[in-house]
């Protein structure tokens, strides 16, 4: 069974939980008093880090939001109050997508770089990955953080790594033909588009050996039916993983494949809370994952809300790993979570639509009761110079084409919405309690 560090992948969960405290104090001495971002996050919260000495005392630490990461960078641009150490101990700087807000900008230093190769190095390794192998990584090579790490992991177990960059899909294919690529990297979607290339060009997939692919980025490698076309399509194993820019490359799918991911223990701590109420949900149930990391101490997060939804598993997995599991692998997202009138209603759904009105400045979706059923309302902002009534019907009428939902649209004067940078916060939860976050 292929393991990056069998000795602690197989440890009893005790000696996993020993070795865990030890890096959460030395993590929380380090950066008390050094991180501005915590130290004052912290005395505002009354908390003294050198009060925790259990794990379940994690609990008493405060959570840590997206949110306030990005305003801690706006506070202090570029890099933000979240970076410990003085800039210059940094070498390296990457950014999130920015999609759905302000670019998040994440530093590391020589030896948090070290440590996203040896997360990867799991990920790579559970995955039957080894020296021998070549990686081709089908991703444009920007700031965003996504397989700059992957290169770090494959140095790390020997295996050679082959740029995908700045190719199209067909001249992908075919690097990967003449370069005898074993191993193939890149999103579900797009292994499934160079699937579709292929046909497209007459391209023979027989005539690759790629006989493993690892998808980050989103769902699709745990979610079966898109598991099994890739599969088919590519004639190969393909293997599930996740990991955040702010948080790390946190979860892979070991070998055995039981329908999920493995947390890396070693390297975080999870906690699986109710996304209403912050509580902890017992095991198998499903909750948004909660992580610290404890190897970036120059850019760390403690108690980050991660906004995916997980079910925790913690039997004994049959590839011989302790680490906790996450059944299904990532599940959504907590705010993808309310049910409108049969209609599953995704907040990003919304804004999509939203967006699609230039003179809609901000807005503000509220799910509310109306006559005991589930409403949506929406509120916007438009920007002055344009006819806010016909603005309005336009986003009632394209909301119902999208969703089959007949929303209530309202107009808002001007500067009334608050102008988030984040859009989970755009949406509100006033209706009746609905039971469980999975309603
Ligand atoms: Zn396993």
């Amino acid at each position: 069974m292929p393991f990056y560090d069998q000795a602690i992948e197989t440890a009893p969960r005790e000696r996993l939980q020993t070795l865990q405290l030890q890096r959460l104090e030395r993590l929380l001495q380090e950066i008390s008093g050094r991180n501005r971002f915590y130290t004052k996050k912290w005395k505002d919260a009354g908390i003294v880090p050198g009060d925790i000495h259990s794990i379940s005392d994690l609990q008493k630490l405060p959570f840590t939001y997206k949110s306030e990461l990005v305003r801690a960078q706006e506070d202090a641009p570029p890099f933000g109050t979240n970076a410990t150490f003085s800039l210059d101990a940094y070498t390296r700087v990457h950014q999130t997508s920015g999609t759905t807000g302000a670019p998040l900008r994440v530093v590391d230093t020589p030896e948090s770089w070290e440590w996203w190769g040896d997360c990867w190095g799991h990920v790579l390794k559970a995955a039957g990955v080894v020296a021998a192998d070549r990686l081709f990584l089908a991703f444009s090579f920007g700031p965003f953080i996504g397989f700059w790490a992957t290169v770090e992991g494959a140095r790390k177990i020997g295996a050679m790594v082959i740029p995908g960059g700045g190719w199209d899909s067909l001249q992908r294919l075919h690097m990967m033909r003449e370069l005898g690529a074993t191993v193939v990297c890149c999103t579900p979607t797009y292994a499934l588009r160079l699937a579709e290339v292929a046909r497209e060009e007459h391209f023979d997939m027989r005539s690759i050996q790629v006989r493993t692919l690892i998808h980050a980025g989103e769902p699709g490698a745990n979610v079966v039916r898109t598991k099994s076309r890739i599969e088919k399509d590519w004639n190969a194993k393909c293997f599930d993983h996740a990991g955040a820019s702010e948080v790390g490359a946190h979860s892979f799918e070991c070998e055995v494949q039981p329908g999920g991911i493995h947390l890396i223990e070693s390297q975080f701590i999870a906690e699986v809370v109710d996304p209403r109420t912050g509580k902890e949900v017992p095991s198998g149930e499903i909750g948004e994952l909660v992580i610290t990391n404890l190897g970036r101490a120059g850019f760390p997060v403690i108690r980050y809300r991660t906004g995916d939804l997980v079910r925790p598993n913690l039997s004994p997995c049959a590839c011989g790993r302790t680490f906790l599991r996450f059944d299904g692998g990532l599940l959504g997202r907590s705010d993808d979570m309310v049910t409108i009138r049969g209609v599953n209603v995704y907040p990003t759904a919304i804004e999509n639509v939203i967006r699609e009105f230039p003179s809609v400045n901000e807005f503000q979706v509220t799910v509310t009761t109306l006559h005991e059923m589930r409403h949506l309302e929406v509120q916007i902002e438009v920007l002055s110079g344009n006819d806010a009534e016909h603005v309005r019907t336009g986003v009632e009428q394209a909301i119902y084409h999208a969703l089959s939902l007949r929303p209530t649209v309202k107009v808002a004067e001007p500067g009334t919405l608050t102008h988030f940078e984040m859009k989970a916060r755009r949406f509100r939860r006033l209706d009746q309690p609905s039971g469980s976050a999975s309603s």
